[in-house]
């Protein structure tokens, strides 16, 4: 079998390559940057998916059995600051690699299949707690709405005949999420002051629940989706949401610091104009059409990112 992976040198990307590589797959990638990762990438081609002719270009060349697209503007945060970005990037670019992909299975008359992450920011302020594949899809960002233009697409594309399914993928974290993240960002910010590096870590909204899981499971769904018999809609979710607050109070606990709110300060400029107040998944679908489900738990999610940055602070390299 042949991948080819768009957004391979991202925290996905990067765990889907070395997934997709030790279940014997040959891996092609498409990403802006050269990756680094070349024992698990069978050939790296540099470019965007916001080019057209770049990804007929690829897609032809790697002529895949499955394209999983997990290029795009990955923060909600940087959509509001660039909206049109996040419209073209997570959005046309999308109906482009479908297009790109229909062609190569209509000229080649072999199935080509098509995995596209998702988001949950789809929901916006969910008309119900927890969603499902059935929940109104009302996002209010500009990268929910991009990732719903994206994800009515990969409908439309199912019903013209592409076996394309997509992951609406609940927040999902590890040691390679950037620090531009909440998850991280806290992580690296009490390894920093467990180390005595620094003293306050400045946060925006601390009320907001998001359903927060393991990366390297997500991409673990993301093949089993690939695999399955049928195309789908699969939310993929641990179906636990925690506030902000209880991310930084567990991160905060695991190097002995109770009190915590000392060393915790508001930054206005981080609050986003509207928020999605409470996002939750309900993964049954997933669970009984893929057997699905999570296996790492909120507080070993937590721990293990923390000990990565007291790690990389302890080596000098934070
Ligand atoms: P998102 O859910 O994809 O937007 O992932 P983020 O990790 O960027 O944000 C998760 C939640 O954390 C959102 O509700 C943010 O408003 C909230 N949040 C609170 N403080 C911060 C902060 O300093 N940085 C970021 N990125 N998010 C923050």
């Amino acid at each position: 079998m042949r991948a080819l992976i768009t957004g391979s040198n991202g925290q996905d990307g990067s765990y889907l390559a070395e997934l997709l590589h030790s279940r014997g797959w040959e891996v092609h990638a498409l990403d802006r940057t050269a990756g680094s990762d070349v024992a698990t990438i069978a050939r790296h081609h540099v470019g965007s998916v916001d080019d057209v002719e770049t990804v007929d270009r690829v897609v032809a060349a790697a002529d895949p059995d499955c394209i999983f697209n997990l290029a795009g503007m990955s923060s909600v945060a940087d959509s509001w600051a660039d909206p049109v970005a996040a419209a073209r990037i997570n959005g046309v670019a999308v109906v482009a690699l479908l297009h790109a992909a229909l062609r190569q299975q209509e000229s080649t008359a072999r199935r080509v299949r098509f995995v596209q992450a998702s988001s949950a920011e789809i929901f916006g302020a969910a008309e119900r707690v927890p969603q499902a594949e059935t929940t109104a899809i009302r996002p209010t960002s500009p990268y929910g709405a991009s990732k719903a233009f994206a994800h009515s697409s990969v409908g439309v594309s199912r019903s013209r005949g592409l076996h394309a399914s997509s992951a609406i993928l609940f927040n999902h974290e590890s040691p390679r999420r950037p620090l531009k993240f909440v998850t991280r960002k806290i992580t690296n910010g009490v390894a920093r002051i467990a180390s005595g590096e620094d003293f306050t870590l400045s946060l925006g909204n601390l009320e907001a629940e998001r359903d927060w899981g393991w990366a390297p499971d997500y991409v673990d769904a993301l093949l089993r989706m690939a695999e399955a018999d049928r195309p789908d809609d699969y939310v993929i979710a641990t179906g636990v949401s925690r506030s902000v607050r209880d991310f930084v109070r567990t991160a905060f606990a695991t190097v002995g610091i109770a009190d915590w709110e000392r060393h915790v300060t508001t930054d206005p400029s981080q609050l986003r104009p509207v928020d999605a107040p409470v996002l939750r998944g309900d993964a049954g679908h997933a669970r009984r059409v893929l057997g699905w489900s999570p296996t790492v738990t909120f507080e070993q999610m937590v721990e293990r990112m923390v000990h990565h940055d007291l790690e990389l602070i302890a080596r000098g390299d934070a």
